[in-house]
């Protein structure tokens, strides 16, 4: 049986990682320094550690129990290393706290990939993030992932993501260990943060729509025009699932390649809702203004997203609407 470590097992995409992965027939560790909020994990083991201090990849990586105290499990017997873990949100958050963004997530990636390298990983795989890419304006012809260089993101997570990615690739040549990299377009779907300040647009709308009666006005930063794709959860994870299997060396985007306004996002979640909704335009942090990029790479392992914004969202709002009920306490 595999064994497969998923880092970020209790947050949102990690969460879905792992039951996709206990669906193939893998062992499953999921490491976090949180519980899944919204889910009882389904890993076969589950760890609380944070994996900002070397020590806790160590532990995260070793499968004697965990313990990292004798010289036999200096090798790690995981075939499979999946990084997710990271300190991060939607643009809100993105923008608010770069500082907590570049530190944290650096120490996770620079230990994590550098002890599952020594600790003799076969394989690992690194989330990043389109948020590499500089600013389009719609229309744009697609960018390939050659073109995130010469480098220009639009803000400091993407300035970790580009390292990140590079230092996995430094650490895969050096040690033999193959290492896939998959740049996520905007990712959603239930089980991921709905509400607090770290959620992402799909979300955050969903929740507003949900929390307002037929007819009423919800607010939405930006003018409306930005241009988006977002890829439903399932569709990521098979993306992922393919990567780390495939002979894809170098990073490869993974997103739905319908394109569409954040107008028209708002649209889609009114439709499903079932509400007439007025949107209020106030200023905040929308990000860039377009997004284009092309996914002929990852369309070479096979990969096609299948699921529409509309049946994603389908499948989405009615999770939100239902813990926006919950919260009300009806
Ligand atoms: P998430 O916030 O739901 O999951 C990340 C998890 O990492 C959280 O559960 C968090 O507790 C955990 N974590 C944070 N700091 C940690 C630490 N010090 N030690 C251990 N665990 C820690 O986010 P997600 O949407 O599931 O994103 C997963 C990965 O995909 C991240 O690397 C993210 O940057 C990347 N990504 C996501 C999107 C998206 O749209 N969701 C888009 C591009 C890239």
């Amino acid at each position: 049986m595999k064994k497969a470590l998923v880092c970020g097992a209790g947050g949102f995409i990690g969460g879905h990682l792992v039951k996709r992965l206990k669906r193939e027939g893998y062992w499953v560790r999921g490491v976090d320094i949180k519980q899944h909020e919204f889910a009882p994990t389904q890993a076969d083991e589950f760890r609380l550690l944070d994996l900002r201090a070397p020590e806790n990849c160590q532990v995260a990586l070793a499968v004697d129990g965990g313990t990292f105290d004798d010289a036999s499990s200096n090798r790690t017997s995981f075939d499979e290393v999946y990084q997710l873990a990271a300190d991060m949100g939607g643009m809100g958050f993105i923008h608010s706290a770069e500082c907590e963004i570049m530190h944290n997530n650096m120490l996770i990636n620079v230990h994590m990939v550098h002890t599952a390298a020594t600790m003799g990983a076969p394989r690992y795989f690194f989330s990043s993030s389109v948020c590499v890419y500089r600013d389009m304006q719609p229309g744009e012809p697609e960018l390939t992932e050659a073109e995130a260089i010469p480098a220009n993101p639009d803000n400091e997570y993407g300035w970790e993501k580009l390292y990140a990615e590079r230092m996995a690739q430094a650490y895969g040549r050096r040690h033999g260990m193959t290492v896939r990299i998959a740049r996520f377009q905007n990712c959603y779907g239930p089980e991921g943060t709905w509400t607090g300040g770290r959620e992402k647009a799909p979300a955050a709308i969903c929740r507003k729509v949900a929390e307002v009666a037929d007819g009423g006005t919800i607010p939405v930063w930006g003018d409306g025009t930005a241009v988006r794709s977002y890829t439903y959860v399932d569709d990521m994870v098979d993306g992922i699932y393919r990567l780390m299997h495939s002979d894809l060396e170098g990073p490869a985007n993974i997103g739905n390649p319908e394109y569409v306004t954040v107008q028209e996002l708002v649209e889609a979640v009114a439709e499903v809702a079932g509400k007439r909704i007025n949107v209020e335009w106030v200023a905040g942090p929308v990000g860039v203004q377009s997004r284009n990029f092309s996914n002929e790479r990852i369309y070479s392992s096979g990969w096609r997203a299948k699921v529409s914004l509309k049946e994603g969202i389908g499948r989405t709002y009615p999770w939100i609407e239902a813990q926006v009920r919950r919260s009300r306490g009806r």
